[in-house]
């Protein structure tokens, strides 16, 4: 956990708060749809109550960001997991949200290069400029975010996955890893020259580019700022983005593979005392989307 002396947004110095990374929102979406404990995906073996929290913004701060926050809850992400709604107006909230969502994620991540290393400079300058350029704006010294784009791909159900990256996908539980996980870091695939943040919020996935190679298509999920509208049907990505969400999924059946015997005991009681009730429970239709979907193949 990183503890920081001054506001990472505005600088002051004084009263820095724990702060969610990915907005509380969306841990209480997950625990209020969750059977038992959410489980730290670092730790299986250790239910945790919350998500990912570091010591970053001063109360100002942070007060600021959640008037978006809670706009993004009640206009769009919870629209959309409710399944009330596939089409969305927005206004100028979106673009803040998402934009101050991937900057928290890239503040960090840059402390983690500098201290671990794991990119090359060019990589690394190219993110520190550009979280220079995502705080201006969100201070609101500059009005646009140069050439940096913010994208809103909803993943939907899989209907279908074919060639060999198809018969891997099956293997890994697609739909009960993504919509029942939250994750957010910075990746830079430097031999093609995409640097990006990613972050999935229980299957709303927010990608932000500070670089983005002319391979990259992303059809209808590109967040304007100001007004516009965004759905989540026609849209369509051939993108290098597609390893990390091969990755989560991954990760996540490997986690979920070291849990201890005593934690699957306490799983187990847990789904049996719901009983017949477990039909109301999200994870419930992924179980049986993930089973359908190792059937067809
Ligand atoms: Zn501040």
């Amino acid at each position: 956990m990183y503890k920081l002396n001054a506001c990472a947004l505005c600088g002051k110095t004084g009263d820095i708060k724990l702060s969610h990374i990915i907005p509380k929102l969306v841990g209480r979406r997950l625990k209020k749809t969750s059977i038992g404990k959410i489980r730290n995906i670092e730790n299986v073996n250790n239910p945790v109550q919350d998500i990912e929290k570091h010591y970053l913004l001063c109360d100002t701060c942070e007060k600021f960001f959640n008037k978006y926050e809670t706009w993004f809850a009640n206009n769009i992400f919870n629209p959309y997991l409710n399944k009330e709604k596939d089409d969305f107006d927005y206004d100028e909230h979106l673009h803040y949200f998402l934009t101050s969502l991937s900057w928290r994620s890239l503040y960090l991540d840059i402390m983690d290069f500098v201290q671990y290393g794991g990119i090359g400079i060019e990589a690394l300058q190219c993110l520190i400029a550009s979280e220079e350029i995502l705080r201006s704006y969100l201070l609101n010294k500059r009005n646009d975010i140069g050439q940096i784009e913010n994208h809103i791909f909803f993943y939907d159900r899989i209907q279908k996955a074919t060639g060999e990256f198809g018969k891997e996908l099956k293997q890994l539980h697609p739909h009960t890893s993504i919509f029942r996980s939250i994750n957010s870091y910075t990746n830079c695939y430097e031999n093609v020259g995409t640097f990006f943040t990613i972050t999935n919020m229980m299957g709303l996935i927010v990608v932000t580019f500070y670089k983005k190679s002319i391979d990259e298509k992303w059809i209808n999920t590109k967040v304007e700022i100001g007004k516009g509208n965004i759905k989540a049907r026609n849209q369509y990505i051939a993108s290098i983005v597609g390893n990390d969400l091969k990755e989560i999924m991954e990760y996540i059946e490997e986690q979920k593979s070291k849990l201890s015997e005593n934690q699957k005991e306490i799983i187990k009681k847990r789904i049996k005392s719901v009983g017949n009730n477990i039909k109301n429970y999200d994870i419930f239709q992924n179980m049986i989307d993930d089973i359908n979907l190792k059937n067809r193949g």
